[in-house]
């Protein structure tokens, strides 16, 4: 970046006062009152020059984290021939996401949701031999996702800015190795963008393949829910493996009931009108921890499952596919018809060829609260191995915290996080169907084993000022901030003040800091304001009275810390703190141990 010094007179920064309308997260209500970004159209935005700046920094981080990793950069087209989304078959597969359109030959194209078709048919014939490999190929472009519901400005947005990698290998060793590089890289990136982020386990969704990792920016409004554990255990909830810790059924007031119960026998309660967990766990006074619930639906033959968790956790269906190819919940009709009772399902007692799946944790839950497969009756002490058979153990919850890490067994802890990027390993999903091989040792033609990478840059932006903000503005990190220092002259239209803070910028300038200095003839509330909304992350303000004393004053943004400093020494602190020394006045090494830290 040049360092011209930027005159906020002669910037385009139409800050805002007040809080946009439809702006409900912090980040996005900031960026516009920041005047960083603007609305197009739902979900399409425009960089104004200050967050262009901040996007150009971010994008070079990941352009120095990618090349470190020996990938090549390269820019593909936005705009997709239809045939090789057909060849892959996601032109039928991705859906209304897929931003699709015609030529004026009625040839058919779409805008890119990301890029695994055209680097395929890219390398294809012309990569051949296993000599070349392997090769990492990456750009930073522009991607296109019909998203049903954009929100969050940045975040989720149909218009959006993602750095794409893919690899090429001829082993598996080969693809790990990069995808662990990979991995390094994309902790590099959050890190020089100094986000709060955890890598996490996650479901591989859309694009195929089973190694997966997310990493994700730590902050409330995330859409994402993970869970963690001190040992360094992460995963995205929807993934993570569920190691539930069920309370094993002790009492229960089965007085309520009427009835009494001697050993550990089978009873069969009526349960009147109790139809969620909630209720039979009130009604018999116990936590609904203690209960089992039943899921029921059928497999990709039609044969009906009923799948059972403990009764606190849901069922996660992308974890029930994994247990039972094709597995479906059953309707309502279904149900009835098949001849079970929605409410109170249970294992003792079903339709002859139901096949029973349990969720593992249940294996340790000897005596089950559960449905007795008739309306308005539960089983108490329901037996596995006496009572009923469990065809399959299988992990079907989806985690919560609270539940013991898989890892360790320490209890786990919830979070929300911001999905900032995400490493894949995609096997030989697109090489296989796109027929793109290469010539192994033998000379034998073999298809890619392939890995894909992606950063959401535009998202990681909003991420920062997600977590980097206070209620007077955005407190950008130095790394990526659109200016260093922020030259705030009280007035400008005399021959002291403003002429020593021109002065001032110059030498700082020159010191090779991204300056800009607030030549507005406004007052000092709306140029401190500015400079707090817009988040410079050191202002130094040059004010007659301080000059009077030789002095001007230097504030953090991000902390709010101030400080007198002496003019004269200003340049030379700068100058020592641009060599990173630390042997100074105090005033000059807290400000400037911060400002590289
Ligand atoms: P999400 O689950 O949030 O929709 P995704 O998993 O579909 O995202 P990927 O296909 O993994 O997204 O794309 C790589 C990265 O691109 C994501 O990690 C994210 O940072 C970014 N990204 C994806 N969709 C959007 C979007 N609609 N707006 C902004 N960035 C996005
Ligand atoms: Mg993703």
């Amino acid at each position: 970046m040049s360092n011209e010094i930027l005159r906020m007179s002669r910037l385009y920064m139409p800050t805002l006062r007040d809080v946009p309308a439809d702006a409900d997260i912090a980040s996005h209500q900031l960026l516009l009152r920041a005047a960083m970004i603007r609305k197009t159209a739902s979900g399409i935005y425009t960089f104004l020059p200050l967050g262009f700046r901040v996007l150009r920094k971010i994008e070079q981080i990941v352009r120095e984290e990618m090349d470190a990793t020996g990938a090549l950069e390269i820019m593909m087209p936005a705009l997709q021939p239809a045939d090789l989304w057909h060849e892959s078959g996601r032109w039928d597969d991705y859906g209304p996401e897929l931003m699709r359109l015609t030529d004026r030959h009625a040839h058919d194209f779409c805008l890119g949701p990301t890029h695994e078709e055209l680097i395929t048919s890219l390398v294809k014939g012309e990569l051949r031999s296993y000599k070349q490999l392997p090769v990492t190929l990456y750009q930073i472009q522009v991607k296109f996702r019909d998203e049903i519901r954009p929100r969050f400005g940045l975040l989720r947005s149909r218009e959006f800015i993602m750095k794409d990698a893919y690899s090429f290998h001829d082993s598996q060793e080969s693809l790990q190795e990069t995808y662990d590089a990979m991995s390094v890289a994309y902790g590099n990136i959050c890190d020089r963008c100094a986000l709060a982020w955890r890598p996490v386990e996650a479901d591989s969704g859309q694009i195929g393949g089973k190694v997966t990792t997310e990493f994700m920016a730590l902050a409330d409004s995330g859409e994402a829910e993970l869970v963690y554990c001190e040992c360094g255990y992460s995963a995205n909830t929807e993934a993570g493996a569920c190691v539930a810790a069920p309370t094993v059924y002790a009492e229960t007031n089965i007085e309520a009931t009427g009835q009494t119960r001697e050993g550990g026998e089978l009873l069969k309660i009526a349960t009147p009108g109790l139809h969620t967990i909630d209720e039979l766990a009130e009604f018999l006074g116990i936590p609904a921890s203690s209960t089992v619930k039943a899921l029921s639906g059928k497999d990709a033959d039609g044969v009906v499952h009923v799948l059972f968790v403990p009764g606190d956790h849901e069922l996660n269906e992308i974890k029930a596919l994994g247990a039972v190819a094709g597995f479906e919940l059953l309707t309502d009709d279904e149900m009835r018809d098949y001849g079970l009772h929605k409410g109170s399902m249970g294992p003792v007692g079903l339709p002859a060829g139901t096949v029973v799946v349990a969720d593992s944790s249940l294996q340790a839950v000897s005596e089950w609260v559960v449905g007795a497969n008739e309306e308005g009756f539960h089983y108490v002490g329901a037996t596995p191995g006496r009572d009923f058979t469990v065809d399959a153990w299988a992990d079907l919850c989806i985690v919560k915290p609270g539940d013991g890490c898989p890892e360790c067994g320490r209890a786990l802890v919830g979070a929300r996080g911001i999905e900032v990027s995400q490493v894949f390993q995609l096997g030989m999903k697109y090489s296989e169907s796109m027929g793109a091989t290469y010539l192994d040792k033998n000379g034998k033609e073999q298809p890619f084993i392939m890995g894909c990478y992606g950063v959401g840059v535009t998202r990681t932006l909003s991420a920062v000022v997600e977590q980097h903000h206070d209620e007077a503005g955005i407190q950008w990190p130095l790394a990526i901030a659109p200016a260093h220092i922020c030259v705030i002259p009280l007035t400008v239209g005399d021959d002291e003040v403003y002429p020593k803070a021109e002065e001032i910028a110059t030498s700082l300038a020159r010191l090779g800091f991204e300056v800009v200095i607030d030549d507005r003839d406004e007052r000092a509330g709306v140029k401190f304001s500015d400079a707090d909304l817009i988040g410079w992350p050191l202002q130094i303000v040059v004010g007659k009275r301080g000059l009077a004393e030789g002095k001007v004053e230097v504030k953090r943004r991000i902390t709010g810390e101030r400080y007198e400093l002496s003019v004269d020494v200003l340049p030379e602190i700068m100058s020592m703190a641009t060599a990173r020394m630390k042997s100074m006045g105090k005033g000059g090494i807290t400000v400037f141990e911060g400002l590289f830290s």
